[in-house]
């Protein structure tokens, strides 16, 4: 019955739908059985799309009973108290995340550092790696896979050789890495995390972002090579760092003007900082240099003097 559904939206087994978003709102994952029960809930800014494709599915979000969390950034966990207040939902997420939600911790779930729009919620229950998840008649298990986020998990259906790799595995690129915040082995936990997935025979992968690929081999070494060619290659791994980010937060924003927007990034806590690690201070250059590599490529446009993403939400 796929058909009758938008094309972003993905029944992968019975009453199990995968809906994928964009860069700035998580795929997420929502079973239609009674309860229901919700994987990744997308960015707060885009609550009333989140709740609208899920109801869109004939799921009464005030019946919600559970919400996994595949890790605890702002794109993954937005509505979340939200859903949390209308249902009274549980919560699981690695017990990691459990314990950065449970100790107000908004710097090691990024929102503070990155200045993101998030809420906190009640975390009721905390993963362990190994642990099996039922959701409705499909089981998962739960994998830790840390790199990106200290918390990362990726869910595995050995049956149906499905992955749910959320941001630890995707098809041609790696979520950004944010060595300030998840420190200095940030890139060996990923290596570390991926040769792990290596064993896994899947069928399909249904990342954080982007669509969903079958050539899971292919992927994990895509991944390798890039994070190897990051650990050789520091301003590399800067750039990746600067770009997504400022591609992330003009989606927040949704435009501004561009004099407004270096204001904004210096009194950041990343940028400066992020700037001084990777490249001697060199603010305004380097600010120059990214802004005009992301218009060169499109992935932003300029009208009049306003700064427009032009990838989707
Ligand atoms: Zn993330």
């Amino acid at each position: 019955m796929a058909g009758q559904y938008s094309e972003n939206i993905k029944e992968i087994f019975e009453d199990f739908f995968f809906i994928q978003r964009g860069f700035l709102n998580g795929n997420h994952f929502v079973y239609r059985g009674d309860p229901p029960i919700l994987i990744d809930t997308g960015y707060l800014g885009d609550l009333e799309e989140t709740a609208s494709l899920i109801t869109g599915l004939d799921v009464d979000l005030a019946h919600t009973s559970l919400i996994i969390n595949t890790h605890c950034h702002c794109d993954h966990i937005g509505a979340n108290r939200y859903i949390q207040d209308i249902s009274g939902c549980e919560t699981a997420l690695h017990h990691i995340g459990k314990h950065f939600i449970d100790t107000r911790d908004a710097w090691s779930t990024w929102s503070r550092y990155y200045n993101q729009e998030a809420e906190f919620f009640r975390a009721t229950y905390g993963l362990e790696d190994g642990e099996t998840l039922d959701i409705g008649p499909y089981r998962f298990e739960v994998l830790y896979t840390p790199g990106h986020s200290a918390d990362g998990i990726v869910l595995y259906n050995r049956r149906q050789k499905i992955l749910l790799s959320s941001d630890a595995l995707w098809e041609n690129d790696v979520a950004v890495i944010t060595e300030r915040v998840e420190g200095s082995r940030a890139l060996f936990s990923l290596i570390e995390s991926i040769k792990r997935l290596q064993d896994l025979d899947v069928r399909m992968v249904y990342p954080g972002h982007g669509r969903p690929f079958n050539d899971f081999k292919g992927a994990l070494e895509k991944s390798l090579d890039k994070i190897r060619k990051y650990l050789w290659d520091r301003e590399k791994l800067g750039d990746d760092q600067l770009k997504k980010i400022l591609v992330y937060t003009l989606l927040m924003r949704r435009k501004i003007r561009e004099d407004e927007l270096f204001e904004e990034l210096m009194n950041s806590h990343w940028y400066p900082e992020s700037v001084d690690f990777y490249f001697q201070g060199e603010y305004e250059r380097k600010f120059t240099q990214v802004i005009g590599e992301l218009l060169g490529k499109k992935v932003i446009y300029k009208k009049r003097d306003l700064l427009y993403p032009a990838v989707r939400a």
